[in-house]
């Protein structure tokens, strides 16, 4: 019989075609060797798989449902959206399912600490719920203005018990926290493991990332059958890093549905003003991998922006370049204003509030429902949206909600 394609993707040294790999500074080159092995290992062991279900089944609350959104498919009067409702996991998003799992081998490899940095925060505070679970310490790297911004993540991750690291040279940004992160982690490789937020990164975490997310997929599948007897026909998710987007497709790669990616494209196509990294960008090495990147005039990361905090990245995991390489799926965008549109429609036609990084792949959805009057559209619904009501309804006024 012959190998799927998640038992074969990436190669041994986390190549999808020629984008992924581990691109790391000498120190780091053992850290992560053995962050590789013990996922090897594990990921084959019974008692870890079954840890894992337990605590997705009786913490997490999985499996979360999936929802015919049938308001909302009648309103774009044509195709049928169903939505997968990470939203109702735990924290409120899908970070849960490989935070859980990475604090899990951090146990399993008798590490004390877990580091990482956080941009908006949701990262942080997942994070964070997971090393309280597993009774580890938990160090999360912000830059300071990033704190200034996010203050309630802020205070939900040293609620949680985490130290909240502030990165204070540079923009005091994201790529600052992650250099903060990496400094910190170097001096503690030995009890601390560095937990990487999505799909990206260097190997082992764009593999062992998807296949902890890839539960979103297999139970969505399983679900939808049971409901509807047939596939959908595309399966489509917001692309930050692209975790939530991989969890979802990972489950129909070898299958005939259409896969849609859909990036932020923010304020307009000018550089800076939004993060659409697969149309905009090109090949480099960043953060220790390759992939697709925005560039700015030095080659360096470029500034990026969206209206949803937790996809305005740089780069992009590795495996969804190749998969658009190939043309498995096709990258799609939506811009801030659209994606407000979709969080008030879904809001005010279904009674459901999403992330605004969800509501991305809700706008992209309700054209295609448009445009394909037979077509089934399964949506990953990453996340729910009360993170981002104070500022929704501060910069966009609440609609008249639509007649129905
Ligand atoms: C962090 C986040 C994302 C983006 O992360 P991916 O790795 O691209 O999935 C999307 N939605 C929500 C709700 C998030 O919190």
């Amino acid at each position: 019989m012959q190998k799927s394609y998640l038992a074969t993707t990436p190669d041994e040294e986390g190549f999808f075609g020629k984008y992924g790999g581990a691109f790391l500074p000498p120190q780091l080159e053992k850290p992560f060797a053995e962050i590789t092995a013990a996922y090897d290992k594990l990921s084959k062991s019974h008692a870890f798989r079954h840890e894992l279900a337990t605590i997705r089944k009786h913490y997490q609350g999985r499996p979360t449902p999936v929802y015919h959104a049938k308001n909302l498919s009648d309103f774009c009067g044509g195709g049928q959206i169903y939505l997968k409702r990470e939203d109702l996991n735990h924290t409120g998003a899908h970070k849960l399912n490989h935070c859980m799992a990475e604090a899990l081998i951090a146990k399993h490899l008798g590490k004390k600490k877990l580091i990482a940095e956080t941009g908006a925060g949701q990262h942080g505070v997942a994070l964070a719920t997971a090393a309280a679970y597993f009774g580890l310490e938990c160090e999360i790297h912000m830059g300071e203005v990033d704190i200034a911004k996010e203050h309630p993540n802020v205070v939900r991750m040293k609620i949680l018990g985490a130290t909240v690291v502030p990165a204070t040279h540079g923009l005091k940004t994201l790529k600052e926290a992650v250099d903060s992160a990496f400094e910190s982690y170097l001096s503690q490789t030995d009890t601390a493991i560095y937990a990487i937020g999505s799909v990206v990164g260097p190997h082992p975490f764009p593999k062992m990332v998807r296949d902890f997310q890839s539960v979103v997929g297999f139970e969505a599948k399983a679900q939808f059958l049971e409901m509807t007897g047939v596939l959908p026909d595309h399966a489509v998710a917001c692309v930050g890093g692209g975790s939530n987007a991989m969890g979802l497709f990972s489950a129909f790669i070898e299958d005939p549905v259409a896969l849609h990616g859909v990036e932020p494209l923010g304020r307009g196509t000018a550089l800076g003003d939004h993060a659409a990294t697969l149309t905009y960008g090109e090949e480099g090495i960043m953060h220790g991998f390759r992939s697709i990147m925005l560039k700015d005039a030095e080659g360096n990361p470029a500034p990026v922006y969206s209206i949803g905090s937790g996809i305005d990245y740089p780069s992009v995991g590795p495996e969804h370049a190749y998969l658009r390489d190939i043309g498995r799926s096709t990258v799609g965008t939506c811009n801030d204003a659209e994606a407000v549109d979709a969080f008030y429609k879904l809001s005010q036609l279904e009674g459901i509030i999403p992330a605004l990084e969800s509501a991305h792949a809700v706008a992209y959805a309700m054209k295609l429902a448009a445009q394909n009057p037979s077509d089934a559209i399964l949506v990953n619904l990453s996340g729910r949206g009360d993170k981002d009501i104070d500022f929704v309804i501060a910069n966009h006024p609440i609609p008249t909600p639509p007649r129905r």
